[in-house]
């Protein structure tokens, strides 16, 4: 199956009086149909700006400076605002974590379903309310024939949230984007929403980028899962394959910050120290001044995203590319 989404190389830059802040670097991945990639690390590693850069929500002055974005082979990253905005309602559905942000305060859900539905559908008003009562139900919101006439505030933050996906799957989309869909609800309702999402998007073949700093949630959620670490992928691979075994040492700290995932309970553990800032990125690898394995040559050079020897990953490390001497591979 060709890929839905193909983003090669996609560098977010922000110009500042000061020079260009590089937010992201490098980033490319593929998601095939029907298939949920997660994509995960601290907050302002740019997994939001990746996810913006691809409904085309980026907030000026940040701009793609560089790559190239395609959805179903077509590039869409250098059209004309008014075709982007087209595709971003009828191809691409995004979901944020605010519910309320997505949704209008005067308007009932019905009103705004419908509107979406009929303005990319082409369909009768009838037709639309129709799909729109058909939509609530699937996404779990009971009685829907009666809360189909409810406002946003009289619906519950799960309750809402739920609208959201409808909302988002409106059209009928080839992509998701949910970035941090779950990350405003009780707990308890964080594991329905993530199971529903996961649920509709598999019937419908939808693609699916889910952006969360929680890897307890893509474990729970998604196919394969990019670990995002200042502006860059450092490792990529099958979720499953990745919990086993994370090579990226910044993976493994990710890894034993989950309570539950590994068999024997480790201590739930923090990495030491914070991401460097944009305007003070260290040379060589930009993990280095955290990372407990790292030798001479990682702050030099910086690693590539190159697939690991033997697996089924891919991972930006000097320990799976000849070492991390000065005298390896160099
Ligand atoms: Fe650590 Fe070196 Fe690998 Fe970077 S390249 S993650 S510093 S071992
Ligand atoms: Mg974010």
């Amino acid at each position: 199956d060709r890929a839905v989404l193909e983003v090669r190389d996609v560098r977010v830059e922000f110009p500042t009086r000061r020079g260009t802040l590089v937010a992201t670097d490098g980033v490319s991945f593929d998601i095939a149909p029907g298939e949920i990639l997660g994509m995960v690390g601290e907050s302002g590693a740019g997994k939001s700006l990746t996810g913006m850069a691809i409904i085309g929500l980026l907030d000026p002055p940040g701009r793609l400076a560089a790559g190239e974005i395609r959805l179903e082979g077509t590039r869409i990253d250098d059209l004309p605002p008014r075709k982007r905005q087209l595709i971003r309602g009828r191809k691409i559905g995004a979901i944020f974590q605010d519910p309320l942000t997505s949704l209008h305060p005067l308007f009932t859900v019905g009103a705004q379903l419908t509107e979406t539905i009929c303005f990319h559908l082409g369909v009768s008003a009838k037709e639309g309310r129709m799909r729109a009562l058909t939509l609530l139900k699937e996404v779990g919101i009971p009685a829907a024939d009666e809360r189909v006439d409810h406002y946003p505030h009289q619906f519950s933050g799960g309750m809402r949230q739920r609208v959201v996906i409808a909302l988002a799957l409106a059209a009928n989309p080839c992509l998701v984007v949910a970035d941090e869909p779950t990350t405003a609800l009780d707990v308890s309702i964080q594991a329905q929403i993530t199971a529903l999402l996961k649920r509709l998007c598999r019937e419908h073949g939808t693609a699916v980028l889910l952006v969360t700093h929680d890897m307890g949630v893509i474990a729970e959620t998604a196919d394969r899962v990019a670990v995002m670490y200042a502006g860059r992928i450092v490792e990529i691979g099958p979720v499953l394959d990745i919990i086993r075994n994370p090579r990226h040492p910044y993976t493994r700290g990710l890894m034993r910050s989950i309570p539950g995932l590994r068999q024997r309970a480790e201590r739930l553990s923090q990495i030491e120290g914070a991401m460097p800032r944009l305007h003070a990125m260290p040379d060589g690898c930009a993990f280095h001044p955290r990372c407990p394995d790292a030798g001479p040559r990682c702050g030099i050079a910086r690693p590539d995203l190159a697939p690991v020897s033997g697996a089924t990953t891919s991972a930006a490390c000097w320990l799976h590319q000849g070492g991390v001497s000065h005298a390896a591979g160099r």
